[in-house]
């Protein structure tokens, strides 16, 4: 059943006030015999101790193509290592590379220009341009200067701007574009200003599109991370925008001036100005590899046939990584989720009975960066696709719900402490939903189902891509989420441990379960994220 509606949840505290204070703690029931024991070798303290390396200035927050990155996957696979469990990965070893780049700006030869007919030049170094960029580029055409209003609301949730009103019909082929946004302060709605700009010039061929300011730029142009695009294909995909770059204060004067323009077009009603000038784009760059790896690892199945069948238990072992001196911990992105991933394979492993199936143990990197990781591993997966079972995705399980940047308003952590969003699990496989129901009897969550737009924002959605089954769990957005914040201190370890349990005995049954939940063809034939015609997993009816 569901959790307490809100609205129900308000008469609840005067009811709590005449029970006695055990009746809020869930109803649980003792795991099956046979996987009991693996279950008892993990206990909050050693939850605490591997959260606590994760989420250590040590490991610098983690992100994927740094120093922090490669300390926590060496973490991982001495994890595995010491289980006993199998190293399948790259020349033996745990990891699955991914090519994965660093890119260093070469400013000497990083430019931008606008050239005017008697040869007069407004020439902007990399120092003096803010942004990003992880390619190369060279590009000129004719200026083109848009100037765009704010988008009036900014939409939430929304994966699409509002249009801006006119783009449409301008013609940017071929154009250096350079666009300036009157928005003042509001910085949500300058980048839903410059997210539309870019979604209106979408097909439209620019040459290339600048961003312009009043103010002069605090920093130069910096380089990016991500996996190489030569030999990632998933990269190609993430990176559709190669360049960010912006301008501002005396370079802009400098721009109108050259451009015969006064500084009054600016807040002019004129949406696009065609100006007498040659704009080139010069971005050079240095890509040195970086440490990116899926860490995985297997225990092999007891049964000569079933063994090549996998369960596979995954978290992503990435997070926002050190930004200039910032370090983003990632206590509960994804430090939870990699600690459950490391508390369900010692489950495994220590456990007296093994499964019929093997199952497979994985944290992937890169999700931050548009889910690269796991893309890769199923893009490359080192195990056939229709042998995966199911994927069961551990992201964020160490806090409790409550109100945050996204939204969630009213929501407080002191009401969710016994709460746990399933997520995606009704998406293609009812047999894997009724297998988690089943499971959470002895849990005891308030399983809730309401955050099903997280669906595309974890891993599990390449392997559910693909026609595999899924299940994500996750405890809720916090006022923490994505914030150097997000630290061990504020992590609800018994409810850490509770989850990891709660995935093992859902992996076990599927380990151990004579069947394998199959794919339903309606909810196959009406899931729009799909690739590909069939689902890996067998579809039900289809023998
Ligand atoms: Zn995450």
């Amino acid at each position: 059943m569901p959790s307490i509606p809100l609205a129900l949840r308000a008469s609840v505290p005067t009811l709590l006030l005449l029970l006695p204070l055990t009746a809020q703690a869930p109803t649980t029931q003792p795991l099956p015999e046979d996987r009991r024991a693996g279950a008892a070798t993990v206990d909050v303290d050693l939850c605490k101790q591997w959260l606590g390396a994760l989420a250590s200035q040590e490991f610098e927050g983690r992100g994927t193509g740094q120093p922090g990155f490669q300390k926590a996957a060496d973490f991982v696979a001495a994890h595995f290592r010491d289980l006993g469990l199998e190293a399948r990965g790259d020349g033996g070893s745990y990891f699955q590379r991914v090519p994965w780049g660093r890119t260093q700006i070469d400013a000497d030869k990083t430019f931008v220009e606008f050239r005017d007919r008697r040869d007069g030049v407004v020439r902007i170094p990399a120092a003096r341009l803010a942004g990003s960029a992880s390619v190369a580029m060279s590009a000129s055409g004719d200026v083109l200067l848009l100037c765009v209003d704010p988008p009036a609301s900014v939409p939430e949730g929304r994966s699409t701007a509002p249009a801006i009103p006119g783009l449409d019909a301008v013609d940017a082929e071929g154009k250096v574009v350079v666009a300036y946004v009157r928005t003042g302060d509001d910085k949500s709605a300058l980048a839903m200003a410059r997210f539309a700009v870019l979604q209106g010039l979408q097909g439209k061929n620019a040459a290339a599109v600048l961003f312009a300011q009043s103010d002069a730029v605090p920093e130069g142009l910096r380089g990016g991370r991500g996996a190489s695009r030569r030999s990632n294909p998933a990269a190609a995909a993430a990176r559709r925008q190669p360049l960010d770059a912006t301008f501002g204060g005396d370079d802009l004067q400098a721009l109108l001036r050259a451009g015969g323009q006064s500084p009054a077009v600016l807040a002019g009603s004129v949406l696009a100005t065609p100006l007498p000038l040659r704009g080139t784009v010069e971005v050079a760059i240095d890509e040195q590899a970086a440490p990116a790896m899926n860490v995985w690892a297997v225990l092999p199945g007891s049964d000569a046939k079933l063994r090549d069948e996998y369960v596979v238990v995954g978290s992503h072992l990435d997070h926002l990584g050190k930004r200039g001196e910032t370090i983003f911990a990632g206590a509960d992105d994804d430090g939870s989720g990699t600690t459950g991933v490391m508390a369900v394979a010692r489950m495994f492993a220590k456990n007296p009975v093994k499964p019929e199936r093997s199952v497979l143990f994985v944290c992937f990197c890169g999700e931050e960066s548009g889910l690269i990781g796991s893309a890769f591993f199923a893009d490359n997966c080192p195990i056939p696709l229709s042998s995966i079972v199911g994927e069961l995705q551990m992201d964020m399980i160490g806090r409790d719900e409550e109100e945050n940047a996204e939204g969630n308003q009213g929501e407080k952590a002191e009401d969710n402490r016994n709460s746990l969003h399933l997520v995606g699990s009704q998406k293609l496989s009812p047999a894997l939903h009724e297998l988690c129901l089943a499971a959470n009897a002895r849990a005891g969550f308030d399983l809730e189902y309401d955050e099903e737009r997280m669906f595309g924002r974890s891993d599990h959605a390449n392997f559910a891509q693909k026609g595999v089954p899924i299940a994500f769990f996750f405890t809720g957005l916090h006022r923490d989420y994505h914030r150097p914040s997000d630290t061990p201190d504020k992590i609800h370890y018994e409810k850490l441990l509770r989850v990891a349990r709660y995935v093992y005995d859902i992996a076990f049954e599927l380990a151990t379960a004579p069947g394998r939940p199959e794919i339903d063809p309606d909810l196959w034939r009406s899931y729009r994220g799909k690739r590909g015609g069939d689902p890996a997993a067998p579809m039900r009816g289809a023998r």
